[in-house]
């Protein structure tokens, strides 16, 4: 695996801005750790599921390297604490790893301490398992929003350079839809940049168009179209995430959670491999901390201008 530099990269993504590289990520937790079941799987019983996340995670190793496309792993730390080796092998295999939190506790239910004390400790196993610097974050179910204006702050001081943690669009479980829709500086103090996960606008509104349940559920073409929009009509590159549960339809089913949780999780699992393979393979895309230097150098210019 090539070692991509920023310079190398911004080059490949062409000054003129013919073809734009998106940013490709996954968000790396298992069946069980999902914000959606949250209410019918106790947090105590996670140890004693079955593990799935390796396997899941090699076939999604094995499709970027097919693709030759490289990503963002952001990890939380209860799955780098068990799956050492697995992190040593994103970062061998040329990708990003970074981090989204420990356990998957949404930020808006923590205070800046909590908070701080969270992410301090999914980066020391991410780093001490990896061998690599962790400079990126995503917020687990995009929960950093206007009740927590406390999360940049304490992001910028520990030395992250970006966050992907912002879905900026009204949603059942998560959204602050008065956010901007692309890379952002939330400090006035800091060079930290937000990079939120793409929408597209369509008839005045923010539609979701960056991944999760969004992408299996609603036919490719929806996506295709969301994308292109954004890199060629707005000229902006797209921020895409899914799960690695997501290409598993092998996994254990949970009783007892809510209809609508149950449907948005386990439609399309057996198609969303497919899927994947096609959007990777039309349009172009990268990590998010090259991603994020590229959009710094932008909003720099764009400051001086
Ligand atoms: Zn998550």
């Amino acid at each position: 695996m090539n070692a991509i530099t920023p310079l190398e990269d911004a080059a490949a993504a062409g000054a003129t801005g013919a073809s734009i590289v998106n940013g490709l990520s996954v968000d790396v937790e298992d069946w069980f750790q999902v914000g959606a079941f949250e209410s019918v799987i106790e947090r105590d019983d996670w140890p004693s599921l079955v593990d799935r996340v390796e396997r899941n995670m090699h076939a999604i190793l094995d499709m970027f390297d097919e693709a030759g496309v490289s990503a963002t792993f952001f990890a939380l730390g209860w799955v780098a604490e068990r799956h050492g080796g697995m992190m040593r092998e994103i970062v061998n295999r040329g990708h990003e790893l970074a981090s989204h939190g420990w356990d998957h506790g949404r930020v808006f239910r923590m205070d800046r301490a909590s908070f701080g004390a969270d992410i301090e400790r999914a980066r020391k196993v991410l780093e001490d398992t990896s061998g690599s610097r962790v400079r990126g974050y995503r917020a687990p179910s995009f929960s950093i929003d206007v009740r927590t204006p406390w999360a940049f702050q304490e992001l910028a001081e520990q030395g992250y350079t970006y966050s992907s943690s912002v879905a900026p669009v009204a949603h059942d479980h998560y959204g602050w839809a008065e956010a901007p829709r692309f890379a952002f500086r939330p400090l006035p103090w800091s060079d930290l940049i937000e990079i939120p996960v793409t929408t597209a606008m369509f008839a005045g509104r923010r539609l979701a168009a960056g991944g999760g349940g969004f992408f299996r559920v609603i036919p490719y073409a929806f996506s295709r179209w969301a994308i292109r929009q954004v890199n060629r009509h707005e000229g902006r590159p797209a921020v895409f995430y899914f799960h690695p549960w997501e290409i598993d339809p092998g996994q254990p089913r949970v009783a007892g959670a809510p209809l609508k949780s149950r449907l948005r999780h386990y439609t399309n699992l057996d198609r969303m491999s497919g899927k994947l393979r096609q959007l990777v393979g039309e349009f172009a895309w990268g990590r998010m901390d090259l991603l994020a230097h590229r959009e710094a150098a932008r909003l720099d210019a764009e400051t001086v201008a």
